[in-house]
């Protein structure tokens, strides 16, 4: 190992390049991109542009894979999911290194995510041998007429960078559970986190969970492939039109998971040193990189100065850094994003927004892909308020009263979350009824249940993820109906004379 390599640096040269094809890392003939550490800069690996052949290939595998799972026993297929959220929970530091030193995150989150994936292998082990269907009273006496749940077969699941490990595993272990084989297109930013997690799926079935790196180019093919049979896509909204039109060519069950612009209320009756902290998690999280994230706060009137200048000592707080040093907000994931944060912040000051903290690069960090925690004052109608930020920007609009902040978070193309701080029941319910989003959160920002559905409305998407409903977007119902013995019936042919319209 050469000096200065942890053992996983090591590693990720190793896997540089490789698919996991049935269960195994093969080195690919595609193209490769160099894979850089968002906080330094260096290069840490290489992700492979898998060719055509192989995705052809990985699909073929996962076609006899998924026929091998399926025939076993529901129990069987619960005690190996089981096994995958023990095996991923033993390697939550190796995993957790390995997504830091690729997107930059905390360390901290990294790890978290992986026993987070966990659990939801754990919640679907369960869930899906609870039931594979349901009798109906039948429509024919003495018969037995039902619904069998079967799965798709084979899942293209296309994943973006911001959380690989937990939005792959949300939508591999409910695709898994309901019986299908997966395969996984990772964003080109997190292609190596998701090879190694990898170590914790080698018990199953060669080619039921296969990772297959490069860009859309390789997600398109794989969506459009004649033999993959459902598709689970998370990332921003264009790629997911891109992705729903293939999919609907051949008419396969398409979970849309896409952008966010979180409406963040707050009501005068929230205690304020409680709400600045919320508002200062559901907005830098991440570097503000969650689809959840809070992006446009709308705040009353007789408490919004107050609400600012907290929100705005809680910012200037937060430790920038290396996401493996004791930090709280790591770098953007790549130059990429942070030049795009950096031009949403200039158009808002160039439309009149005052910056009360942050809106630059931090000036003591040299290298990597940093910006600060920033907060800023705005109108509604500046462009920040209508499009989705996607980075640390906390930008705060003072509105009058509820009606109008509710109106505000509904002038939106999108729907995914909503936020709300208030200790005014009334209020939280009109907030719950009244916001077009598929998640209210009421005092408690951007937490989630294994057991409860995810996901969105409008352009954010169609579909859900996590409880009964996650299963379900995997599974197809069969009719069957059985008659006990074969017997003609006098429905049939001859008609009666009788029954004739001039009889
Ligand atoms: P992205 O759309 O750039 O990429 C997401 C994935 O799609 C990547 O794997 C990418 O390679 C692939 N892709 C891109 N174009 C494609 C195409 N034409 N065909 C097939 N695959 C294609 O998104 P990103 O920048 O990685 O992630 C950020 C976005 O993801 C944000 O908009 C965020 O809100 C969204 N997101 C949504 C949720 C949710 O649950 N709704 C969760 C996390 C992130």
């Amino acid at each position: 190992m050469p000096a200065g390599q942890t053992p996983l640096q090591q590693t990720l040269r190793e896997r540089s390049g490789h698919l996991w094809i049935a269960n195994e890392y093969v080195a690919s003939s595609g193209q490769r991109t160099a894979v850089v550490n968002p906080a330094t800069d260096e290069t840490i690996g290489e992700f492979a542009h898998a060719t055509p052949a192989e995705i052809d290939a990985a699909v073929a595998v996962a076609n006899r894979a998924q026929r091998d799972w399926w025939a076993m026993s529901a129990l069987d297929r619960a005690n190996a999911m089981h096994q995958i959220a023990d095996r991923m929970l033993a390697i939550t530091r190796t995993t957790g290194e390995c997504l830091t030193r690729e997107m930059g995150k905390p360390f901290r989150e990294s790890n978290w995510e992986g026993g987070a994936s966990a659990s939801a292998f754990r919640y679907y082990a369960e869930i899906a041998r609870n039931e594979q269907g349901r009798i109906a009273g039948p429509a024919i006496a003495g018969q037995l007429h039902m619904v069998m749940k079967e799965p798709l077969g084979t899942i293209v699941s296309i994943v973006p960078f911001n959380f690989p490990m937990l939005l792959f595993g949300w939508q591999a272990a409910a695709a898994l559970a309901a019986g299908n084989a997966i395969i996984v297109k990772p964003s080109e930013l997190t292609s190596l986190t998701l090879l190694t997690l990898m170590e914790a799926f080698d018990h199953l079935p060669p080619g039921l969970v296969q990772v297959v790196t490069g860009g859309a180019e390789v997600g398109q093919r794989l969506v459009a492939h004649e033999h993959t049979h459902g598709i689970a896509f998370t990332g921003s909204v264009p790629a997911a039109q891109a992705v729903a039109r293939a999919a609907s060519e051949r008419f396969k069950p398409a979970l849309i998971e896409a952008s966010g612009n979180d409406p963040f209320i707050v009501m005068p009756s929230a205690p304020l040193d409680a709400v600045a902290r919320g508002a200062a998690f559901a907005a830098f999280l991440n570097c503000g990189q969650v689809c959840t994230s809070a992006e446009r706060f709308y705040v009353h009137t007789d408490i919004y100065d107050q609400f600012v200048a907290a929100l705005t000592e809680q910012a200037k707080a937060l430790r920038i850094g290396n996401g493996l040093d004791a930090v709280d907000i790591g770098p953007m994931a790549s130059h990429r994003e942070r030049d795009r944060v950096e031009r949403i912040v200039a158009r808002a000051v160039e439309q009149g927004a005052i910056v009360r903290t942050g809106g630059r690069r931090p000036p003591h960090v040299t290298t990597g892909a940093f910006y600060e925690p920033t907060v800023l004052e705005v109108q509604a109608n500046f462009d920040i308020m209508h499009g989705e930020c996607f980075g640390p920007l906390a930008p705060v609009c003072r509105v009058r009263d509820l009606d109008e902040a509710i109106a505000l978070a509904n002038a939106s193309d999108l729907g995914l979350g909503a936020n709300i701080y208030t200790e005014n029941l009334a209020e939280a319910f009109r907030a719950v009824n009244e916001i077009e989003s598929g998640i209210v959160w009421v005092n408690t920002p951007l937490n989630d249940n294994d057991a409860i559905p995810f996901g969105g409305r409008k352009f954010t998407g169609a579909g859900r993820e996590l409880g009964a409903e996650g299963l379900d977007q995997f599974r197809r119902s069969k009719m069957v109906m059985i008659a006990p013995t074969a017997q003609s019936d006098p429905e049939w042919f001859p008609y009666p004379d009788g029954d004739a319209f001039n009889a």
